[in-house]
Parts: C-alpha cells; sequence; structure tokens
C-alpha cells in the first residue's frame, strides 16, 4: 500500500470531544493493520511514521484520544510500554470526554504552562506523557481545566496568586 493509498483509507468520526480518523482497511487486534514492503504492521504505527519519521525501538505509539483504530497523526505521540499501562490504568479505556483527569486542579493548571517538552514536564510533575498531552493538546483545554476548578480550588489559587 503507497502512502496515498495509506492516508485515503480513514473516514472522520468524532470520538468523545476528539475528531479522530477511523482506519477504514483491515483490523488487527483492536487497531488497524497494514502491510508495508511485505511486513504486517499497526496503522497508527505507520501513520506516525510517516508524519513524524522512524519510530525509536522499543517505543510505543499511543493515542491521545484513546481510540486505537484512529491514525491522526496529531493525535499520536510515542511512549515506553510503562507510560502507556500508568495512562491506560488512569483512564480506564474510557474517553476522556466521559472521564475526568484524575490530577488536581493546580497541578494541571501547572502543566498546562509548563514550558519545555512533555517528557520532561511529566517527569517534572510525575505523571504520564499522555496526560500532559490531554491537558496541554486538546482544543479543550481550557474549558476543561475551567470545569475541573471547583469553587474552593479557584479561591485557593487567587490567594497563592497565581
Ligand atoms: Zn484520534
Amino acid at each position: 500500500m503507497n502512502e496515498l493509498d495509506f492516508w485515503a483509507h480513514h473516514k472522520v468520526v468524532r470520538h468523545g470531544r476528539w475528531v479522530c480518523w477511523t482506519w477504514t482497511g483491515a483490523k488487527r487486534n483492536e487497531y488497524g493493520g497494514v502491510r508495508v514492503n511485505g511486513r504486517e504492521t499497526y496503522a497508527h504505527r505507520y501513520a506516525y511514521s510517516l508524519r513524524f519519521g522512524p519510530i525509536t525501538e522499543g517505543l510505543l505509539v499511543c493515542h491521545h484520544c484513546d481510540n486505537p483504530i484512529c491514525i491522526r497523526p496529531s493525535h499520536l505521540f510515542v511512549g515506553t510500554d510503562k507510560e502507556n499501562m500508568i495512562d491506560s490504568a488512569e483512564k480506564g479505556r474510557l474517553s476522556f470526554a466521559k472521564k475526568p483527569l484524575r490530577i488536581p486542579t493546580a497541578k494541571a493548571l501547572a502543566i498546562r504552562n509548563a514550558p519545555g517538552s512533555y517528557a520532561d514536564i511529566a517527569r517534572e510533575h510525575g505523571v504520564s506523557i499522555r496526560s500532559v498531552g490531554r491537558i496541554k493538546r486538546t482544543l479543550y483545554a481550557d474549558t476543561l481545566v475551567k470545569r475541573m476548578l471547583s469553587a474552593r480550588d479557584a479561591r485557593r489559587i487567587t490567594r497563592l496568586g497565581e
């Protein structure tokens, strides 16, 4: 399958707050499957490599949108198996539209405003890289943070002068 054929095999579908590119080709487990140069691989891994270049050996390509069949490059990121497991446990495989982040609001705001790479921020704050992505990258991040803000947290943050 060439690159153009590959990208043609999707349809745009809403998944919670995300607008995903659902793979319409063959399935492999709960993921998309594709044959590239005679080798079977996952569609989302191939999508990532097409857009961002080769995937470092041993790293997983994970979904910000938690939608295994999605191949939209902006929804994909690389992480270690451990990070992916922590993140899956946090999310319980649910769309985050249905499941709020289990990160204190003040911490979420600090992550939102932190400079540097997702990996550095994740390490600094003791959260998964995907959680950093969820806080920083979603179009609805500001709304999300506002919703998470309880009145008590809002007062506390004001008092701290943040
Ligand atoms: Zn997606």
